[in-house]
């Protein structure tokens, strides 16, 4: 296996981010329960994509682009986090996003004003017109340019994930299950290959929050990371189970989703975000209530960040 550290690397976060115990929701649940916090990657608002862009843009940069384009939804929290870490890099990025949802200045919107990020959007949900798109705006500017896949999820992006797994492995506590959130597939898919190598025991749940075909692109993107660090493991469902979170589609709120985001609140004094960490969170709930946890079983929730949502996602809220 090729080492992790032999991939070119930038440092735009602050590592390891801490693991702790969730007090409170582990009593109401009977189990322990702790939480990663990827919130607290130390870029923008912190969030998932800090590990991935880490990779991604030391490859721009040996690539010699001056120019970072990206995708994603009007309030992608991984379009504006390439933002934030282009600037600070003195590169420049163009987001090219998709006009549906809430484009006003608001939540990554605001954040992008702040930064006087270049935002064009596109009224397509199709992204081959994206990634053409992309194209026809840097061979006009005729400077180097590299494109990054929507969330950063391509095997490199991924690579994130599978040193994060590496990372807890190195925290000190075995669990028996880590739940996350799988918007685009990089966190999911490198997480569970990175526990079949660095976390022997542990199962990764990956809780859908869009209606992609996930039970093809998880496993595939796991070959292709697994590719690049020149293994091929036997990969099969058994290691990637996923669960539909997604509610009434993606990045609108869901009654579940909500509910969660609020307990986690009002337990743990922490946030989480509707359109994605509140989602998976309301999995692990579920997945606790059906009994897909032993009791003895240790259970790590992912907070992959997304505070901008908060502020941008409507959230109608039937809360007593
Ligand atoms: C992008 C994102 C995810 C999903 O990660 P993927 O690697 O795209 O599946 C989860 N949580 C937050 C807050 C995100 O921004």
């Amino acid at each position: 296996m090729k080492s992790i550290e032999s991939f070119p690397r930038l440092s735009l976060g602050i590592f390891p981010t801490p693991i702790h115990k969730l007090e409170n929701i582990s009593r109401l649940l009977g189990r322990e329960v702790y939480i990663k916090r990827d919130d607290m990657t130390g870029l923008g608002l912190g969030g998932n994509k800090v590990r991935k862009l880490e990779f991604l843009l030391a490859d721009a940069k040996a690539q010699g682009a001056e120019i970072v384009f990206t995708t994603g939804g009007a309030q992608s929290n991984h379009a504006m986090l390439t933002a934030a870490a282009a600037g600070r890099l003195g590169m420049k990025a163009i987001l090219v996003l998709k006009k549906r949802g809430v484009t006003d200045c608001a939540g990554n919107q605001l954040l992008e004003r702040l930064m006087g990020t270049d935002v064009r959007f596109v009224d397509t949900d199709d992204y081959a017109d994206i990634y053409a798109e992309m194209d026809r705006i840097g061979q006009e500017m005729g400077r180097a340019y590299y494109k990054i896949p929507c969330g950063g999820s391509n095997a490199l992006g991924a690579l994130g994930y599978v040193d994060c797994a590496r990372e807890i492995a190195g925290q000190g506590l075995h669990f028996d299950h880590i739940v996350c959130a799988e918007g685009s597939g990089g966190t999911m898919a490198g997480l569970a290959l990175g526990a079949k190598l660095f976390l022997p025991g542990t199962k990764v749940h990956g809780m859908m929050v869009d209606t992609d075909p996930f039970d093809r692109i998880t496993p595939a993107l796991m070959r292709e990371t697994a590719a690049l660090l020149e293994i091929a493991p036997e990969i099969t469902p058994e290691d990637y189970p996923l669960r539909d979170m997604c509610g009434p589609g993606y990045a609108i709120a869901s009654e579940a989703g909500n509910a969660a985001v609020s307990l986690m609140a009002r337990q743990e004094g922490i946030f989480l975000d509707p359109v994605y960490t509140g989602k998976a969170f309301a999995g692990l709930l579920e997945m606790a209530e059906e009994g897909v946890f032993a009791a003895e079983d240790r259970v790590l929730f992912l907070h992959s960040g997304g505070a901008g949502g908060l502020f941008a996602v409507k959230m109608e809220l039937r809360l007593s």
